[in-house]
Parts: C-alpha cells; sequence; structure tokens
C-alpha cells in the first residue's frame, strides 16, 4: 500500500482512526469500512507489525472483510476492525484493553469490538469496564460464551448445501470426508459430522488431539501432509489458509471443498482454477460466519437465544444456495459470487435506507 488515502478511496472506506496513549504505550488503530448495514463490526488483533504500514493495511483489509461477511450472512452490521500494535504476549493486559475501550467509547458505537488474533475473552472483559461496546464476551457477562460450535454448524449446513448441488441431496450419510485441523472448530465438525453419519478421515500436526478424536469416534487417519490425497467425496480445511494452491489441487480427488478455515484460496486465481476443474468450492467467509452470526445475534435482539442464534446461522445453508444462483446467473466462480452477493445487499439496503430518510 502506497497511499493510505488512495487505498480508502479504493476500496470505499469511511474511518481510519490512529489511538495513542504515550504513557501506557498504547498504539492502536480503529478501521471502519462500510456501516451501510449497521455498525462496524469487527475483532480486536493484537500484533507486533514489522513496519506500520502492514499494520494499517492488515486492519483496513480485515475491516473490509467483515463489511462483506456480514453483508453477505444477512446481519445487519458493518465491517470494523481495531488493531494493537505490540506483542500479543504483553502482560499489562489491564490497561492496554481499557486504553482500547475508552477510545472505542468515544466512537458512540459507530465501532463494536471483539475477539480476534492475539486477544481473548479475558481481554474482552477489561474492554468491557470502558465502553459497551463489545460483542464477544462470557456469558456471565451477557455475552454467547464458546462459539466454535456455531462456527462448525456453520460449516455443516454450508457442506449440506454443496452436497445437495452435487449429489441432489443434503444427506452427509456415508459421505467421505477428509478433515484437516482438529482444533476449536475442526473438533466440532468431525462430532458433528460423526452424527449424521459420514466416513471420516482426519489429521492435525498435534498427535494428542488426533488420538483423541480416534478414541472417541474410530475415524481413520493419516499423516497431515498426506490429507491432500486422500479419495474423499468432500475435503475440509480447519486448520490454515493457502490450502488451496497449486501443489494441492493437482492431488485433491473430492467433489466439494467446504471447510472453515480463514483465506483458503493462496491466490484467487486458484478459485478460478477450482471452478475449471469443476470442483464445488464453499467460499470460506460464507462457510465460516456461524460464530459471528450468533454472537452478534444479540446486538439486534437483545438478548442470547441459543435457538434463535442457530436457527440464523442454519441458513448458511441458504446463503450458499444463493451463492450457487449468483453464479449461474453470471457465469462466474463461487468466490466472485459470493462478493457479488454481499455487494448486492449493501447496494440494496442503501436504496431502502434513502426511501425511509426521505419519508
Ligand atoms: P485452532 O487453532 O483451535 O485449530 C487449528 C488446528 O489446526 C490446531 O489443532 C492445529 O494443530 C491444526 N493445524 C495447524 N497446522 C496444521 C496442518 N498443517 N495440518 C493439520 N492440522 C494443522 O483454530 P480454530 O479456532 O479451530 O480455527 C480454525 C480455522 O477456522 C482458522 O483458519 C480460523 O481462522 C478459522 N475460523 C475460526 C472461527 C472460530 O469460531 N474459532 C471462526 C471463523 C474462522
Amino acid at each position: 500500500m502506497e497511499s493510505i488515502v488512495g487505498y480508502m478511496e479504493a476500496y470505499d472506506y469511511e474511518n481510519l482512526l490512529l489511538c495513542q496513549d504515550k504513557a501506557l504505550n498504547f498504539k492502536a488503530l480503529i478501521a471502519i469500512h462500510d456501516t451501510t448495514l449497521g455498525p462496524a463490526t469487527g475483532g480486536c488483533r493484537m500484533w507486533q507489525y514489522e513496519h506500520e504500514m502492514d499494520a494499517i493495511e492488515d486492519a483496513l483489509r480485515l475491516a473490509r472483510g467483515m463489511t462483506y461477511k456480514y453483508a453477505a450472512a444477512g446481519v445487519n452490521l458493518g465491517g470494523g476492525k481495531a488493531v494493537i500494535i505490540g506483542d500479543p504476549k504483553r502482560k499489562d493486559r489491564e490497561p492496554t484493553f481499557r486504553a482500547l475501550g475508552k477510545f472505542i467509547n468515544r466512537l458512540g458505537g459507530t465501532y463494536i469490538t471483539g475477539e480476534d488474533v492475539g486477544t481473548t475473552l479475558r481481554d474482552m472483559e477489561y474492554i468491557r469496564m470502558e465502553t459497551e461496546h463489545v460483542v464477544t464476551l462470557p456469558t456471565y457477562l451477557g455475552g454467547a460464551g464458546d462459539i466454535a460450535p456455531m462456527t462448525a454448524f456453520g460449516t455443516i449446513r454450508a457442506m449440506e448445501a454443496c452436497c445437495r448441488r452435487v449429489y441432489g441431496s443434503d444427506s452427509l450419510e456415508g459421505k467421505r470426508v477428509a478433515v484437516q485441523g482438529l482444533g476449536a472448530v475442526g473438533h466440532n465438525v468431525v462430532g458433528q459430522l460423526h452424527e449424521r453419519g459420514a466416513v471420516l478421515v482426519i489429521t492435525d500436526i498435534d498427535p494428542d488431539k488426533v488420538d483423541s478424536m480416534v478414541a472417541k469416534y474410530g475415524t481413520d487417519t493419516v499423516d497431515p501432509e498426506a490429507i491432500y490425497d486422500v479419495d474423499c467425496d468432500i475435503f475440509c480445511p480447519c486448520a490454515l489458509g493457502a490450502v488451496i494452491n497449486d501443489n494441492t489441487l493437482e492431488r485433491l480427488t473430492c467433489k466439494i471443498i467446504c471447510g472453515c478455515a480463514n483465506n483458503q484460496l493462496r491466490e484467487e486465481r486458484h478459485g478460478d482454477l477450482l471452478e475449471q476443474k469443476g470442483f464445488v468450492y464453499a467460499p470460506d467467509y460464507i462457510t465460516n460466519a456461524g460464530g459471528t452470526i450468533y454472537d452478534t445475534d444479540r446486538l439486534e435482539v437483545g438478548n442470547v437465544s441459543h435457538e434463535r442464534g442457530k436457527e440464523r446461522v442454519s441458513r448458511i445453508y441458504q446463503n450458499m444456495e444463493r451463492v450457487f444462483e449468483i453464479a449461474e446467473r453470471d457465469k462466474i466462480p463461487t468466490y466472485l459470487a459470493a462478493d457479488r452477493m454481499a455487494e448486492e445487499r449493501i447496494r440494496e439496503i442503501a436504496e431502502v435506507k434513502k426511501y425511509r430518510e426521505e419519508l
């Protein structure tokens, strides 16, 4: 990124705030991309960046990603992100996160924060001491608690929609699924797939996690690097980004790629290649929105309801179907169709709001 203002102009950003408290050695950024649908919402990342510009670019890029994620998920929130520049292991958590809370509070609800890489639920509690504009909270503070099971459920719903498209039925019974990564989301995906009668092949770089899943469900396992060669119907990446690349594309034999991992395509052209090769690819920010949908549900309604939250997450199935419709209508790969779905919703709701204001 050469020019901050130029970048903001190119991708339609609203605000970028730089925050500093010298005495606390506190430096942070709050990026607000688009508030058409509602307050800019997105987690707070804490990271030691090599260059200041890297932090700015990260905050801006992540904020825009949130705009698309909410818009495509049917949630009435805009996209934002906070970045604290610093060692994610720094010990002075209370002053650091209360300082951020103070700056967020000044925005009067235009930006709502949450957890992200380098921050924890405990940090959110500190932010909450200074502002009410934080969504990811433990249940005792009115939050939704652990959202990973809902992220997993959303991924399963997307997978069911993919199965319907490929096999004419959304049943996962007997489908052979290769799951990469058995962490917070992955182990829940495995459990929910097992319940639905899928045949599982799993892997993780942590042998303890593999052993625990085998003991529970009796699944087959492979070495981490062999997961791309497994003969299966569905490849389910739940670990790292960039797993769809020139190397793996030559090896995958599945019909469907649907997992929760962020940024699965190494480059956009890999999304085009997936399409050309006939894979059905579920774009990651559609599949992994479940936790976010569940977590933010209370912002629209005012209280946490497991039933209502789960029902909303379940609609990822219909979101996936809409992505397929747009892909077919515009003859574009699914990763682009997801973007188009989000952009169309923002455009339409902007019109509705204009009309409302005119009344
Ligand atoms: P996690 O850190 O709990 O789990 C990741 C797992 O992947 C770990 O068990 C790790 O050992 C394993 N792993 C790492 N490298 C691997 C490799 N090369 N091969 C196999 N396994 C490997 O993370 P998580 O919260 O479960 O998130 C998983 C993915 O989903 C991430 O990409 C994350 O960004 C995305 N995601 C998570 C959530 C959520 O609710 N937690 C929401 C949206 C997106």
